[in-house]
């Protein structure tokens, strides 16, 4: 771990289930398998309870959960077992994923990069070139500046993503999504950006 502190993720996953928790996996990231983009190895990144992650296990791809919040990762590792679906999970801080020592081919990110201030998310577009080989694909789904104002996570712009992660990444693709939340409102207007390792 690099000295974040992750009280306040585990103070999230110790009572009524956070807004992200919505008791299956994100809509987006069932398409995106669906679509056949999902491929190869798969590092999910901020897994929280590990739904993404167990959906693209459950479909064949190796799967690596990580988290910092060991509660979530208890929780991941409980449902892999109930559903008997095989998956890695790992408390692991996202800013250093060249400490797993392992090239992904695919890495998601449902929810993780939008809660980053400006100096975290370089060293997170770092930290997640060194967990993927070239041609490595990150599908990430952030809260968009089409969401208005209000609690919850920032509000990514388009020219945020393509700047943050220019160095070893092209954003080679970017669509409309929604960010599915257990609260009245249902959702969040959200990015589905896909980048690839250079
Ligand atoms: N991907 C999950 C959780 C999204 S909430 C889902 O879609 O349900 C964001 C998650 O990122 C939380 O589980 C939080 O514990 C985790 N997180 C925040 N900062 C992190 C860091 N530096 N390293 C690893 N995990 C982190």
């Amino acid at each position: 771990m690099s000295g974040f502190d992750f009280g306040s993720w585990e103070q999230a996953y110790g009572g009524e289930p956070p807004p992200w928790e919505i008791g299956g996996p994100q809509p987006e990231f069932r398409r995106l398998a669906d679509e056949g983009e999902i491929r190869g190895e798969v590092l999910d990144i901020g897994c929280g309870t590990g739904e993404n992650a167990l959906l693209l296990a459950s479909r064949g791809h190796l799967v690596v959960g990580v988290d910092g919040a060991a509660s979530a990762i208890a929780r991941a590792k409980a449902k892999a077992e109930e559903r008997g679906i095989a998956a890695t999970f790992l408390v692991h801080d996202a800013l250093d994923l060249g400490g797993l020592r392992h090239r992904f081919t695919t890495a998601i990110d449902s929810g993780l990069f939008h809660v980053f201030d400006d100096a975290r998310r370089k060293r997170y577009a770092e930290s997640v070139g060194a967990a993927l080989g070239s041609g490595g694909v990150l599908h990430l789904l952030a809260f968009s500046d089409a969401e208005p104002p209000g609690p919850g996570p920032r509000r990514v712009a388009e020219w945020e993503i393509r700047m943050t992660f220019r160095e070893q990444f092209v954003l080679t693709r970017i669509r409309e999504a929604t960010f599915q939340l257990n609260v009245e409102s249902g959702s969040a207007r959200a990015w589905l950006a896909t980048l690839t390792r250079l």
